[in-house]
């Protein structure tokens, strides 16, 4: 058990971001909303599902997508979309930053960089475009996947 000694979970900010948008916060969006955030990787909403089925039994699966895009469209989450259509989910950084993807082992990494920079939002207004928010993701091979292939494939060779 951990101990919460202030509010380092981000509860109270939960209560009062949803009161704030006329919304209860309720057992479960609170549940649903510490797994997000004590989670160290990004998570998504099966993912949630399943650590909730221990802790409060009978929440479903559309329920949670709900609690998530509810959190997302309040910026209590950001969502981020993989390239397969999976929406993954993470909080606890305040501030915004970019992603990288193992095609791989599928693992994503934090980086630390803000997704939108200057440079696209200036030529998005050119375009008369208002930027809201951004995901910059970057797809690729981990070090770790990189140096299993080396150790696994020979030697390239030039097949033709
Ligand atoms: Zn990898
Ligand atoms: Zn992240």
């Amino acid at each position: 058990m951990q101990s919460t000694t202030r509010t380092s979970d981000g509860s109270r900010d939960l209560d009062a971001l949803l009161h704030e948008h006329g919304l209860r916060n309720t057992p479960q969006r609170q549940l649903i909303y510490r797994i997000v955030s004590s989670s160290p990787q990004h998570v998504s909403a099966v993912h949630i599902q399943r650590q909730l089925e221990d802790l409060m039994p009978g929440i479903s699966l559309p329920t949670v997508y709900a609690t998530l895009e509810l959190f997302a469209e309040l910026g209590i989450v950001h969502k981020m979309a993989m390239v397969d259509g999976a929406m993954l989910y993470d909080t606890g950084q305040q501030r915004p930053h970019a992603h990288m993807v193992c095609r791989e082992c599928g693992r994503i990494f934090d980086l630390d960089i803000p997704p939108v920079n200057s440079a696209e939002i200036n030529a998005a207004s050119e375009h008369g475009f208002t930027v809201d928010s951004g995901d910059l993701v970057l797809h690729g091979l981990c070090g770790d996947c990189r140096a299993r292939l080396a150790g696994t494939l020979p030697s390239p060779t030039t097949a033709d």
